[in-house]
């Protein structure tokens, strides 16, 4: 591994001469393909021998066929696919010593020292077994004589690294586990379920009453009597009088297509997975790979299994509370939807005499409309009375300004656009008139949910408040916009929502191919000077290449890309995909991309390209982007109501301090409140980006799997941590997703 300064590259990390196996165990997930997909690749890559283990422990006992060896090409088409390919199963066998004695046996025989288990938490918990028997095994392997001493030393240590694939999100130590959010997408699309809730909320709009029930399959009372959905039906029928019924998901939520955020989650777990079995030495523990908020993190298995029967003595021992078992981020979850889902009566709401004005400001992003509901529910809560305006800055100045209520933000959750309405105006031009609105209505804080256009608003705002005493007031932006452009923050509200329409959208395409031949998709994203989408879509959809403004190209990259696409075209792949983010050359246009690409391959290949345009900026927005903007903006009221109450001195508010006007936005594991005017020497104004943007080094990543030799930068890469039951509050950021 080369060192340059502080930064670890793995180019020359080797794997040669050393075997991994994969399986997924256990209940299937979406994102599991996603995950064996980079296995294999990043196997590959470092010079590894990788097989499969088809259906989980029970082909590790069972050996023969069930474990062969992978190629690059075995998983290709692979990403956009649910379930699992390689196929999973319960296995009894495996629960049985002489079972996981046949299993070492069948590793043994192939040279294959590396696991890597895919699964929930009892596949973990078997897979760690499994490596504390190893040396105990083997010596009963030589003992029946069916290996021989000198294998059962070369093949000593057995190196095991877990990924948690489960729909349940119900590990301890990870916030996201592979399938969660493909299952959440699953459960709001839900046609039945739509349906009825816009059917209540029209008609029980103002006196809005039980609209969703969902009760978890798993749902205990204090007496940890299951509570069933038919029991809750009943109950709502005898009581209340009102008709319902009853949906059970069931294996609704495994089905379909992976979510973006699940093959981008599987794909780095994936590469990780590969990185810790390479890292492994005699003194490192077997470790679990996950994502804590941004950050890969590598967790002790040893430690995630102790917790784990831990939890399950709370869950079955005593009557605690169940839900302190799972995690910080659940909890948090639970109480921002307790809060926002019932509304206090009148009397019991504190009364602050604040007036607090929400507005959307830039393009509309999916999931702003879930951020003003949270706010203003949240603002209402504490005792504020808000203030709606329509169109951005530009409705600020005209005076489109108007009180909004709790029951006027039903339904907004699902909704896509702004409902408020927004507009990219600046109000620099129109900062008297704004200042007067200010006045008129008494205004003594701002949210403002937007984009880039925010930003720079906010800073206008700022350079003006020596003029006008108005505008000294808490001020907070929440970062709303498909670019994922904004300063200060990792992920903006939208750009989830965005990376699922462009990923549907290649896989389609793929499809629409099906049949023809040898086919290159040559596709424009948005983004202005940003390459987020490119860069990141390109990872969910398996792109062979994306093209960014922030990684400049030349024809000579042009030329070694098309070559390259050939070649793989000559082998058993059919479908190549080429991103391109729409400012990424002024020269080397899409067309002009696609025009070189069709000449190219003239005789192997043939090309189509699509714009993608507002299509990116999607319909109703993803569960990510509807939680996230639900979070981040109760922060952001809860940050306001602190503030206000700091800077009220004798009878007014007055806040003048540069951090008086705050950005939200989540940086790696934390959600973090940036002074606006600190951002300033972090952003390329002429650009319209961050000077720096962590996404970049998943470029990388998107290259290897697409057979590129590159340089990959992994000082990022998972450190070893440890499991706690209640992170500290530093981690806030993984209650937001
Ligand atoms: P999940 O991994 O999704 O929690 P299961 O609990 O059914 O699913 O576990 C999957 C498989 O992992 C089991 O069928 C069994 O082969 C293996 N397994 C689970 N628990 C253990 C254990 N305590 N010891 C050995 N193997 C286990």
């Amino acid at each position: 591994m080369a060192q340059t300064d502080n930064k670890r590259f793995f180019e020359n990390l080797s794997g040669a001469g050393k075997a991994i196996a994969v399986l997924t165990s256990g209940g299937d997930a979406q994102g599991m393909n996603a995950a064996v997909r980079a296995v294999v690749r990043m196997g590959i890559y470092v010079g590894a021998k990788v097989y499969f283990v088809h259906e989980g422990y029970q082909g590790m006992v069972d050996g023969g066929d069930n474990i062969k060896e992978a190629t690059w090409e075995s998983v290709s088409s692979m990403l956009q696919m649910g379930g699992t390919v390689i196929g999973s199963a319960r296995c009894k066998d495996f629960r049985m010593h002489e079972g996981r004695l046949k299993a070492a046996h069948n590793l043994v025989q192939r040279g294959i020292t590396n696991l890597c288990v895919i699964g929930g938490d009892g596949s973990l918990t078997g897979a760690n077994l499994f490596r504390e028997e190893w040396s105990g095994l083997l010596a009963e392997l030589v003992q029946q004589g069916l290996i021989d001493e000198e294998a059962s030393q070369k093949y000593s240590a057995l190196h095991i690294v877990g990924m948690v694939g489960s729909i349940d999100n119900d590990f301890c130590g990870t916030d996201m586990t592979i399938g969660t959010d493909s299952a959440l997408h699953r459960i709001i699309e839900d046609g039945w379920e739509e349906k009825m809730c816009q059917k209540l909320s029209a008609k029980r709009a103002g006196m809005k009453r039980l609209n969703i029930i969902i009760v978890a399959e798993g749902a205990i009372d204090r007496n940890n009597q299951p509570i069933t959905s038919e029991h809750v039906k009943n109950l709502v029928v005898q009581r209340l009088g009102f008709d319902t019924r009853v949906t059970i998901l069931g294996h609704v939520q495994r089905g379909g297509t992976p979510s973006a955020f699940d093959r981008i989650l599987a794909s780095r777990m994936g590469v990780e997975a590969v990185l810790a079995l390479l890292e492994t030495t005699a003194n490192t523990p077997a470790c679990v790979v996950s994502l804590c908020g941004n950050q890969s993190v590598r967790l002790p298995l040893m430690e995630c299994v102790q917790m784990i029967q831990h939890l399950y003595l709370i869950k079955y021992n005593n009557n605690t509370n169940v839900f302190v078992c799972t995690c910080r981020s659940f909890e948090n979850n639970l109480k921002t939807y307790k809060l926002l889902a019932h509304r206090k009566p009148e009397s019991e709401l504190p009364q602050s005499n604040f007036n607090v004005a929400v507005l959307n400001v830039g393009a509309p992003a999916a999931g702003m409309n879930a951020a003003v509901r949270s706010a203003v529910r949240v603002g209402i809560s504490e005792g504020h009375k808000m203030f709606a305006v329509s169109d951005g800055f530009e409705g600020f100045y005209k005076g489109q300004i108007k009180e909004i209520k709790w029951a006027d933000v039903g339904g907004w959750t699902g909704q896509g656009g702004s409902l408020l309405g927004t507009k990219r105006t600046l109000p620099a031009k129109h900062i008297d008139k704004i200042a007067e609105q200010m006045r008129k209505y008494n205004i003594n804080a701002l949210l403002v949910i937007g984009g880039f256009e925010a930003f720079l608003g906010i800073m206008e705002l700022l350079a003006a408040r020596g003029t006008y005493e108005e505008l000294c007031v808490p001020m907070v932006m929440v970062p709303a916009t498909v670019s994922n452009n904004v300063p200060g923050s990792d992920l903006s509200i939208g750009a989830d929502t965005a990376l699922n329409a462009i990923t549907v959208t290649c896989d389609r395409i793929k499809q629409s191919a099906s049949g023809t031949k040898h086919r290159v998709f040559i596709i424009e994203t948005m983004g202005g000077y940003c390459g987020y989408l490119a860069s990141v879509g390109g990872l969910a959809a398996g792109a062979d290449a994306a093209y960014i403004f922030e990684e400049p190209f030349d024809i000579r990259d042009l030329q070694s890309n098309v070559e390259h696409l050939t070649e793989k075209m000559k082998t058993s792949i059919q479908r190549g995909l080429v991103l391109r983010n729409e400012n990424s050359n002024e020269n080397y246009t899409t067309d002009f991309i696609y025009q070189l690409y069709s000449e190219e391959g003239k005789g192997v290949f043939d090309c189509r390209k699509n714009v993608l345009g507002h299509m990116q900026q999607g319909g109703a927005p993803s569960p990510f982007d509807r939680n996230f903007g639900t979070k981040i903006a109760a922060k952001a009221m809860q940050w306001i109501s602190k503030k206000l109450n700091e800077s009220y001195r004798k009878g007014r508010v007055f806040a003048n301090t540069e951090d008086s006007a705050c950005l939200l936005g989540m940086r790696r594991r934390a959600l973090v409140f940036q002074p606006v005017v600190q951002l300033r020497d972090e952003t390329d104004f002429v650009h319209r980006i961050p000077k720096e943007q962590w996404w970049l080094k998943l470029r990388p990543l998107m290259k290897i799997l697409a057979k590129y030799k590159t340089s990959y930068d992994i000082s990022d890469s998972g450190q070893l941590e440890h499991v706690v039951l209640n992170r500290p509050k530093q981690s806030e950021a993984m209650a937001a997703i």
